[in-house]
């Protein structure tokens, strides 16, 4: 049987067409190439000169990189650095952060609405400002993620993910602006109590379904 593969995820398809839809990342058909898995080289003289050369070019390349101008120095150190970013995982390893706290964030405050408690307000209010701090670093490296791990292909997934991201961004800054227009807004018992659980629910949903597309796209390529 034949075999496609998603030049846009990865994922591994196995059958006589490609598939209709990526069912990881939703890209369509047109993204598939047949797959044929490498074979290793049997008489080994063919495969080693044709990658010294790689390298030779490559060497040579980066060298006349260095001797350019400055402006060309600055950007060959940003390429390095985001590719080490995106090697190294930044963008799973900044967003497991805030998604650890963002939850208590939002217990404490579903717990202070319930025991009318400002210490548990209080910490809710700084565990927010922690995850709108770190969103930014969260954004970035995805969106770098995506540029170069994935060729900056817009499937349904990456825009979904997309948007999840700046609806938690988007979400936890009215939820820390609120509380510092309306301090008392979860301890007291006004209206706008209802509003505010109903932003927090959002915004634990946007970060849910961003985290589930992460997963997927993770560990449900092959
Ligand atoms: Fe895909």
């Amino acid at each position: 049987m034949k075999k496609w593969k998603c030049t846009v995820c990865g994922y591994i398809h196995e059958g006589d067409e490609p598939p209709d839809k990526c069912p990881v990342c939703g890209a369509d058909k047109s993204k598939f190439e047949e797959y044929v898995p490498e074979d290793k080289p049997e008489n080994g003289d063919t495969e080693p000169e044709p990658k010294a050369e790689t390298e030779k070019d490559a060497e040579k390349s980066a060298g006349l990189a260095w001797k350019n101008t400055g402006r060309q120095n600055v950007s060959h150190i940003y390429t390095v650095a985001t590719d080490l970013m995106v090697k190294n995982h930044l963008h799973p390893i900044s967003v497991h952060i805030p998604n650890g706290v963002l939850p208590v964030a939002v217990i404490f405050t579903v717990l202070a609405m319930v025991f009318h408690s400002v210490y548990l307000d209080k910490a809710a209010f700084y565990n927010l400002i922690f995850v709108l701090l770190s969103m930014p670093v969260v954004i970035y490296a995805g969106i770098l993620e995506w540029k170069k791990k994935f060729g900056g292909n817009m499937t349904p997934l990456f825009f979904t993910k997309m948007i999840c991201g700046a609806a938690v961004f988007f979400l936890t800054l009215v939820l820390v602006l609120w509380r510092v227009i309306d301090p008392d807004v979860a301890v007291s018992d006004s209206s706008a109590r209802i509003p505010f659980l109903f932003f927090h629910a959002l915004l634990l949903a946007a970060a849910a379904i961003a985290g589930h597309l992460g997963g997927k796209l993770v560990f449900d390529r092959e």
